[in-house]
């Protein structure tokens, strides 16, 4: 199992730090929006960098980059359809972003729908969602449709359920708030939202959270159930298919104030 340790940047960012199974002294970063506290955690830590993934292009996943590739030999890696700072590999679905030396090796899913270039980076039982996934909520929709939106997160929830969902940002006690007005009466939300906040109280993250739990808890990969169809319906006013339940619940969710 991969060590991964989280690096936190602004407000509510996580930049995660993956431990090299085959080199513990080196570590490769995910979406590094700030240098600084990549910088600190390394020297603190007595780390070497030696790779940074990208999802997408936002500059709270990307500011950082440039810096951070003046460090030496570092590895870069991003998604082929959007402009990135550092020139780093250009992945798409299909594509693998490997660190032979290091032990460390992700197959690329692409997943459009806040930034029309999006990718996931999956292996080792875990995935770096970005800003697509969230526990207990998702991203929302800058780029793309609805329905490439409710594409993606399907993609996401069709991984083991064993899979750790690394994503971009501490939000999950505000999403399980919502969770909770889609679905009153979803038991492992209520409890899950108390673990959460107990959690955020000691100052402590609640990612990764696993792709089982999300099912369970996030109404965005929740599209199929009766309950959350039975809802977004009775706000529509008329029959919806799965894409425009997920639209109608995301447009909800831009509004709602916990
Ligand atoms: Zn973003």
């Amino acid at each position: 199992m991969l060590q991964i340790s989280p690096v936190r940047a602004f407000a509510d960012n996580y930049i995660w730090a993956i431990h090299a199974p085959a080199d513990p002294r080196q570590v490769v970063v995910v979406d590094p929006g700030d240098a600084e506290p990549v910088r600190q955690f390394l020297s603190g830590n007595d780390l070497r960098l030696a790779g940074i993934l990208m999802t997408h292009h936002h500059p709270d996943h990307v500011g950082g980059v440039a810096e951070l590739l003046r460090e030496g030999s570092v590895q870069a890696f991003g998604p082929a359809n959007e402009r990135i700072p550092g020139d780093p590999a250009r992945m798409r679905e299909g594509d693998r972003a490997a660190f032979p030396a290091l032990g460390l090796d992700f197959a690329v899913l692409d997943i459009p729908g806040h930034t029309a270039g999006h990718i996931a980076y999956v292996g080792h039982d875990v995935v770096f969602s970005g800003d697509t996934l969230f526990s207990a909520g998702c991203g929302r929709v800058f780029e793309g449709t609805a329905e490439q939106m409710s594409a993606s997160l399907a993609k996401l929830a069709a991984l083991p359920e064993r899979t750790l969902v690394y994503c971009g940002h501490e939000y999950t006690v505000n999403n399980l708030a919502f969770a909770l007005a889609v679905e009153p009466d979803n038991a492992t939300a209520a409890e899950y939202l108390e673990t959460c906040r107990a959690k955020r109280s000691r100052n402590e993250a609640t990612v990764p959270s696993s792709i089982g739990q999300e099912r369970n808890v996030n109404p965005f990969l929740r599209c199929d159930r009766h309950t959350v169809k039975q809802v977004a319906e009775a706000r529509a006013g008329r029959r919806l298919n799965q894409a425009e339940v997920f639209a109608v619940i995301r447009q909800w969710k831009d509004g709602f104030k916990s």
